[in-house]
């Protein structure tokens, strides 16, 4: 079976703009700044064997304040410079319903299925509540990348680090 880190996108990929506490999606490509540990850290975890899947949610487009157009041109960005292997995006917000906005599973158990991931060899790294409960509901391991937000807190992250990087290298550690 394969394995995988599932990825938060913004604070996680790229630099989330921070107002007031919280943290927002770029809001063009040319806003979208790449963290600097990253390349080297998706170079290390994919020489690992590791499938490298972004989930991320866009609930903005649901709102009508950015489009789908903006959120995808953003990703194509990102997937051209980063070894990343597939992006997998909700566009809805919480009224919606979707099983893929996170902290739902189902977008992380809709890329283990296709596949064959093995979740309990597997990662969720997040900067949110959101994503390290996705990670726990679907089995993962989970790594909280703590900013320091105004905001609810996630609860019982197997590790709690400040990049990418840092992230990397307790993944590396963990599985030898
Ligand atoms: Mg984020
Ligand atoms: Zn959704």
């Amino acid at each position: 079976m394969a394995k995988a880190v599932f990825l938060d996108r913004d604070g996680v990929i790229n630099r989330a703009i921070v107002r007031e506490g919280k943290p927002y999606p770029p809001a063009t490509v040319e806003e979208t700044e790449i963290l600097p540990d990253v390349a080297e850290a998706l170079k290390r975890l994919k020489a690992h064997g590791y499938l490298l899947i972004v989930v991320t949610n866009q609930p903005d487009v649901a709102r009508g304040t950015t489009s789908r157009e903006t959120v995808e041109a953003i990703n194509a960005y990102l997937s051209a410079s980063l070894p990343i292997d597939e992006f997998r995006t909700c566009y809805h917000d919480s009224g919606d319903g979707c099983d893929c906005r996170k902290p739902r599973p189902g977008s992380l158990l809709a890329a283990a299925a296709l596949h064959d991931i093995d979740m309990s060899r597997s990662f969720m790294v997040g900067d949110r509540w959101r994503d390290v409960e996705a990670g726990q509901n679907a089995g993962c391991k989970t790594i909280f990348i703590d900013y320091g937000y105004c905001e609810k807190q996630p609860e019982a992250a197997d590790c709690r680090v400040s990049s990418l990087g840092k992230a990397a290298n307790y993944i590396l550690e963990e599985v030898q």
